[in-house]
């Protein structure tokens, strides 16, 4: 180990990332980086990237700017500053991102954040170094675990990552070039992670990955397990009790892992199923290889195993050739639905995806006011949804001190979040919470005495 030095990342992107961000610093703990959230005192700083929003080289190139002038002022000072780009950005533009910016030294693809410390060494002697090749199963074997200090001070909810890549080569999405083909981590390392987790007082964990339910890693037996053997295995750990996962196609909601939202206690009753469109011509045209009927039958069946299920889902407006009787099935599909939230996006074309390449790409005028409908409709779905919640009595995992004086904020297991008025000394702990009032984004409530049956079960499971 050498002297202490200091590492900034920053995260661009979704909670894979995140946690891709996590493990790095983790990977360069033992080379002596210590975490900073401040650029201008670090001797390394990484841009770990995401690819999924528009413009998002634009944005890595501008960003990798306000570095470079970082850089150029610790240079003044006497100071050696390294720029690294990590993530999805780096593994499509590679050697690009050196030539067009010669104040980055390093970039590194998402699968490679495991040779860091090889590639600083690198860097040392030759200068500049680029990796964005793509082994298989390498990267998590090799990863250093975080220490349970780094764990705490990380809070009660984790996210671990268990599967990544996708094979279904939506037309609109990058992920299975930058991300590379589905793979998924054995069953026994995943266990060893949560273990330590639930160690170091982690209480929920979130298993991550760009097409989670297609997970079919190596089990304890030695043969292929689901996603649901997955989850009833970590069902088992003491310690954890909250188990969720994300993201799904709705093609991989598979019987074994339905029945495991009516079977297990331990997995909470919210999940996300993105479906992009209500309307089977622009789904046929996405390539997401389902029907609006499909969708609805998987719906359906989940709430029959598990009646309180929350459902949040992705969507998409003004895909080329989206028309407005197009567009007006997805209003239809979110009233239909009643989701609990959901994300919505303007189609923005992804060089190189082939959605890019299709003419009738819609006005950006006609996006905009879909868009805005679109929002308004799930608003209502969810305002609708949280005002169920109010005079039930919920289980609120909570996280931390409020913004006011005497507040903690948890999450019910909807993942709504909850302010409740409690003593600090609850943050970390599971508690029965009465819902009294909601807002927009949240919900108000007070301990209760106790948890009146709140997970309605349908089924006789666990
Ligand atoms: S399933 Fe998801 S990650 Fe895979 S291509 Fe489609 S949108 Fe992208």
């Amino acid at each position: 180990m050498t002297g202490s030095r200091k590492l900034y990342v920053k995260s661009f992107g979704c909670q894979m990332n995140v946690y891709d961000s996590q493990r790095m610093a983790d990977t360069l703990a033992p080379e002596g980086y210590v975490e900073t959230g401040n650029a201008g005192d670090a001797d390394l700083i990484i841009l770990n990237t995401c690819h999924i929003r528009e413009k998002a080289a634009e944005k890595v190139y501008s960003e990798i700017g306000r570095m470079r002038r970082l850089k150029e002022a610790a240079a003044a000072a006497g100071r050696n500053v390294r720029i690294a780009v990590a993530g999805c950005v780096a593994q499509a533009e590679g050697d690009e991102i050196i030539r067009r910016s010669p104040a980055v030294d390093l970039v590194v693809g998402s699968q490679n954040y495991h040779r860091l410390p090889d590639l600083l060494a690198r860097v040392a002697r030759d200068g500049k170094a680029v990796d964005t090749e793509f082994p298989v199963n390498d990267k998590f074997d090799r990863l250093a675990a975080p220490s349970p200090a780094a764990t705490r001070a990380r809070g009660v909810s984790a996210f671990v990552t268990v599967q990544e890549g996708c094979d279904k080569f939506c037309t609109f999405c990058v992920v299975p070039y930058t991300r590379g083909a589905e793979i998924s981590r054995p069953v026994d390392k995943i266990v060893a992670e949560l273990s330590r987790l639930a160690d170091a007082g982690v209480r929920e964990v979130t298993l991550i990955g760009q097409n989670v339910n297609a997970y079919h890693g190596v089990g304890t037996d030695g043969r292929t397990w689901s996603l649901a053997q997955l989850l009833e295995r970590l069902a088992r750990l003491s310690g954890i009790e909250r188990l969720r996962y994300t993201t799904s196609h709705p093609r991989d909601m598979t019987d074994d892992l339905i029945a495991a939202h009516r079977d297990l206690p331990a997995l909470m009753p919210q999940l996300h199923l993105p479906i992009q469109s209500g309307c089977d011509r622009i789904l046929a045209a996405m390539n997401r290889r389902h029907t609006r009927a499909d969708y609805l039958a998987v719906v359906a069946r989940l709430r029959d195993a598990r009646p309180d299920l929350a459902l949040t889902s992705d969507f998409i407006v003004g895909f080329p050739g989206e028309t407005e009787d197009d567009f007006a099935e997805t209003l239809r599909l979110v009233d239909e639905v009643g989701f609990s939230g959901a994300f919505s996006f303007k189609y923005s074309p992804r060089p190189g995806t082939p959605g890019a390449e299709m003419d009738d790409q819609i006005d950006e005028a006609v996006k905009s006011d879909r868009l805005i409908r679109l929002q308004q409709a799930i608003d209502r779905s969810q305002a609708n949804f949280n005002r169920k919640c109010v005079g039930r009595t919920i289980s609120v995992l909570f996280e931390r001190p409020g913004r006011h004086r005497g507040q903690i904020v948890g999450r019910s297991p909807y993942l709504q979040p909850v302010q409740v008025e409690a003593p600090a000394s609850l943050v970390g702990q599971i508690a029965a919470v009465t819902i009294t009032e909601v807002a927009s984004n949240s919900l108000f409530g007070a301990l209760a005495k106790a948890l009146a049956r709140e997970p309605a079960f349908a089924g006789t499971g666990a």
